[in-house]
């Protein structure tokens, strides 16, 4: 089926009378007649639920659609993207691994990975996603265990290779988790590229209304853990909390990766979406290709409108052919990438803060992609404890803002950043 059709119909058929709008199981445990059969639940022979930390039937039904966007084979729903990309790691690292990542990833992300995870005792080796293949291969190390990637980076923007990335995971027999939340299988399918598994923050478009915090993770299916077993004994040996169960073993290469990151991870960390939550981020995903299509029209507008403006010093957008991302948007994101823009203002910090102070439509906030067109100036919030020179190594300049387009008339918006940028 065409994205447009699972969007709206994927995930769940109702049978025969039931409802036709998802059912919010709200419940935390379920019901059984024999401990028996409650015990095969918990040996993970049995598919069934007992105890909504680890599944719930709501959750799994839109973990199901965005299973079916992404071409996956399996997928779950999580509490935060935050919670899905440290869920998506940890489930092949610990103690004494390492990864690779791009070095433009989101700044939560870049902390959860440099920061958080190194007091696990896990190392990162950050690398510019422009680096040549050589560049690439020598951040690898014998106790790598995945490669961690944007599709489109927040806030950098900057496009990911992801055949690149793929071939050089591959050839140290590790698997490449790209963060696919910008784009959205609307308009990327990494799966389709040699990613292996993909993560993502649904707070972001696929709720698309500034409702709901979520995240989902989605294996391919694809990565053979059995043939690179020495590097994850977590999915290719027993686990002693699950009853000496072997995951690669029992549930293939299809289903091993999301099983033990429910029954183990899930089950101790406890990071489960909300049914409450999932039900409304289905209701966004009932019309993410809509969406996804209006913002990538306003985003397109307003970029071409800012770049040809005089008091504009350069536009960053993939969808720009003066962007150094142009070729690989053109490759990877052929139908568009996404509504968020970023650019300097020439007058700097302060023009920066008077055009943002004169904005009507466009509301100041630290949150991006959903309807309402918001805008950020990183220098004077998120950043705001760096001077200019930190600020430009951090590749957020004092004059950059950051603008999410939402799906207001591109027209209205045009003018709205018109007249405000008359006032500088
Ligand atoms: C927002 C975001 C996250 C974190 O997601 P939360 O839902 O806020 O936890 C991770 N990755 C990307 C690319 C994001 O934009």
């Amino acid at each position: 089926m065409n994205r447009d059709t699972i969007c709206v119909q994927g995930g769940y058929t109702p049978g025969n009378g039931e409802p036709r709008q998802i059912p919010i199981i709200q419940s935390t445990t379920f019901k059984y007649a024999t401990s028996e059969d409650m015990g095969k639940l918990f040996d993970l022979e049995a598919d069934g639920y007992f105890y909504s930390r680890l599944q719930n039937p709501t959750c799994d039904l839109v973990a199901k659609k965005i299973c079916e966007l992404e071409d996956g084979t399996a997928a779950m729903l999580t509490s935060s993207g935050q919670a899905a990309n440290f869920f998506a790691l940890f489930n092949l690292c610990e103690a004494g691994d390492h990864i690779v990542a791009s070095s433009t990833i989101y700044g939560g992300t870049f902390n959860l990975i440099s920061v958080t995870m190194k007091k696990m005792g896990i190392e990162a080796t950050f690398v510019d996603p422009l680096c040549t293949e050589e560049e690439l291969n020598a951040a690898f190390r014998p106790n790598t265990k995945a490669v961690f990637g944007e599709t489109i980076a927040n806030p950098a923007l900057t496009v990911l290779d992801i055949e690149k990335f793929a071939k050089a995971a591959h050839a140290h027999g590790v698997p490449l988790i790209v963060d696919n939340t910008f784009p959205t299988p609307v308009n990327c399918r990494p799966f389709a590229w040699g990613a292996d598994i993909v993560t993502h923050s649904t707070t972001k478009y696929m709720d698309g209304h500034g409702a709901v915090l979520g995240g989902a993770i989605v294996d391919s299916g694809k990565f053979d853990w059995m043939a690179h077993a020495e590097k994850f004994p977590g999915l290719c040996t027993p686990d002693d909390s699950y009853h000496g169960i072997t995951y690669a073993e029992r549930f293939g290469k299809e289903g091993a990766f999301i099983t033990k990151a429910t029954a183990q991870l899930m089950r101790d960390f406890g990071s489960m979406q909300s049914p409450m939550n999932a039900y409304m981020l289905n209701l966004g995903l009932e019309s993410l290709h809509v969406r996804m299509h209006r913002h990538c029209e306003n985003g397109m507008a307003v970029a071409q409108f800012l770049e040809a403006h005089p008091k504009v010093a350069y536009v960053n957008y993939c969808g720009l052919a003066s962007s150094p991302y142009h070729a690989l948007a053109e490759k990877y994101l052929p139908k568009g990438s996404c509504g968020v823009v970023s650019f300097g203002l020439a007058g700097g910090r302060e023009a920066a803060s008077t055009f943002m102070k004169n904005l009507k439509l466009a509301a100041i906030e630290t949150h991006v992609a959903d309807a309402r067109t918001c805008c950020l100036n990183p220098a004077s919030s998120t950043h705001r404890q760096m001077n200019d020179e930190q600020l430009k190594a951090a590749g957020v300049p004092a004059e950059l803002v950051r603008m999410s387009c939402g799906l207001e008339s591109s027209e209205d918006l045009i003018a709205d950043i018109a007249q405000a940028l008359d006032k500088i």
